[in-house]
């Protein structure tokens, strides 16, 4: 059995950069074994359901593309 140190989803938001100092967790109630909330564990791994809605997921689906993209784009640059 893995052991968090942080109890609750250990999500933090995108704004925030822990090399810049403290951040704030999520610090919902995780999925059983994992180290996300239901929302979260699906923003950070990408698969099961997200209990907010569809409509979050499409938004979040939306960026996720849009970081892909400027990933695919980086890369291509870099070559
Ligand atoms: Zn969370």
């Amino acid at each position: 059995m893995i052991d968090y140190p942080i109890k609750g989803c250990q999500y933090i938001g995108k704004e925030q950069d822990p090399r810049k100092g403290p951040v704030t967790y999520c610090g919902a109630q995780t999925i059983t074994g994992k180290a996300y909330c239901g929302d979260h564990y699906w923003v950070v791994y990408k698969k099961g359901t997200a209990i907010a809605g569809r409509k979050k997921e499409k938004e979040i689906d939306r960026e996720i593309e849009d970081l892909k993209k400027q990933q695919e784009i980086d890369e291509m640059e870099s070559y």
